[in-house]
């Protein structure tokens, strides 16, 4: 049923994509797994390499510019197979769209081709420990000397922090509600550096972690938008690019959270039987695969709608709520059919279950996202991104005639 919202190109993309995964990351997740607070470098500059990153970049700019439909379907197949390298790709997907959004002629000709061909990874730097949903609420200041601005602050959870070459960073440079502004900082400036990397539950081999900066000295040319525009900056680049992203990682893990735990009962015996005709699991596996289904139809509805050019922020929102709820209440209900089984840190289940669970917070926890819905509800959304920036927001992807309106 989802398919038919793929083209031939859609198709042949997820092949390609799925055989790489198979060849190239599955044989790396062992040792990722095995080394907490640690990247594989290599890995993410291989895959980076694929052209994956520019998936929404226009080809004037060497990217691919196949749409956010086929930059879900990438995801989500990086995803079956390892959720931190899926996780690592779009991040710098994120970390793109501020340039394609707001960036000047001069930095989209200087960034895009880098970050398409892979040899660049950007990354965007909003959330401060105290400052994480409540983004007007950020400490981090920039204030400007002559021709340039100096940054100070502390920003956490930055996806791509440890390997990232150029990063996108929010501060504060006057009060109010227009006094956020964005800033290219190269990795290598003086005044950046990186805290120890904290391992966290999962996703293990994907680096968000921390960016200290101390009077980091960028040039007023490296300033993305115009001086206040940092807020609609990190707004429409979550709605855009951070809801459908993590929309695609919980699709790849649910997927893979899905088709492990068919596997699993229909190898297991038990009363001279295998698990899956025992009508209380099998009933279990059937409400998998609804919460599956539903899941994707509205990860594809959404994201279709974006290429389209049609206003979507709502569907963007609920597909990201509707994918997180559904696989996280998923890999729940695996962990009861594997039992024992499934708590054994040699099976995929335990580590999809860890995964699944990062997909919570980042681009709005599943609170903000209810938020939102409700302020649709109410007629009092403030701003509709997809109709905003759908000038900017090239699909450059042939979709089959399904109607999706
Ligand atoms: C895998 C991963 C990748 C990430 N990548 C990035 C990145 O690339 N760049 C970046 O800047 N950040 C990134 N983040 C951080 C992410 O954006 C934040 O975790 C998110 O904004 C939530 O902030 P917080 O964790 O501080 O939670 P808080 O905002 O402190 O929320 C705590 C609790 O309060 C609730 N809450 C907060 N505000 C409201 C509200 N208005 N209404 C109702 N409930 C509310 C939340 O739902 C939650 O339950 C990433 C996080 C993860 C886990």
């Amino acid at each position: 049923m989802s398919d038919a919202y793929l083209s031939e190109e859609h198709i042949q993309l997820r092949a390609q994509v799925r055989a790489f995964a198979l060849a190239e990351i599955a044989p790396r997740v062992k040792a990722m797994e095995a080394a907490p607070g640690s990247f594989d470098r290599d890995l993410a500059a291989l895959i980076a390499r694929q052209g994956w990153i520019g998936a929404t970049i226009d080809p004037a700019y060497g990217g691919m510019g196949v749409g956010h439909l086929a930059k879900t379907i990438i995801i989500e197949e990086i995803c079956k197979i390892s959720g931190a390298m899926g996780a690592m790709l779009q991040a710098s997907q994120l970390g793109a769209a501020k340039i394609i959004h707001y960036g000047s002629e001069e930095q989209r000709r200087t960034w895009l081709p880098s970050i398409a061909e892979g040899s660049c990874l950007p990354t965007i730097a909003v959330t401060e420990p105290a400052s994480g949903g409540h983004v007007l609420g950020m400490q981090a200041t920039g204030r400007r000397r002559g021709k340039h601005y100096l940054l100070s602050g502390h920003k956490v959870f930055v996806g791509n922090s440890h390997i990232g070459h150029v990063h996108g960073v929010v501060v504060r440079t006057r009060p109010g509600s227009r006094g956020l502004t964005a800033f290219l900082v190269e990795a290598d400036t003086p005044g950046l550096s990186l805290a120890p990397y904290q391992p966290t539950m999962g996703l293990r081999g994907f680096s968000f972690g921390e960016l200290l900066l101390d009077n980091c000295s960028v040039p007023v040319t490296n300033m993305i938008g115009e001086e206040g525009d940092g807020l609609a900056i990190a707004y429409s680049s979550s709605i855009l690019y951070g809801r459908p992203n993590l929309t695609a990682v919980s699709l790849g893990l649910h997927q893979a959270i899905v088709d492990e735990t068919a596997r699993f009962a229909s190898e297991r015996t038990r009363f001279g039987a295998p698990l899956a005709e025992m009508p209380t699991i099998k009933h279990k596996l059937g409400a998998l695969q609804s919460r599956l289904m539903t899941a994707r139809l509205t990860a594809y509805h959404a994201v279709r709608l974006l290429d389209d050019g049609q206003p979507c922020d709502p569907d963007l929102i609920n597909s990201k709520y509707v994918n997180v709820q559904a696989a996280r209440e998923s890999a729940s209900e695996a962990m009861n059919i594997h039992a024992a089984v499934g708590l054994q840190t040699n099976r995929p289940l335990e580590r999809l279950f860890r995964d699944v669970q990062h997909t919570w917070a980042p681009a709005g926890t599943g609170d903000i996202q209810l938020h939102r819905l409700a302020e649709t509800l109410l007629g009092t959304s403030q701003n509709q991104w997809s109709q905003r920036l759908a000038s900017v927001t090239p699909s450059g992807a042939k979709h089959p005639s399904t109607s999706c309106a």
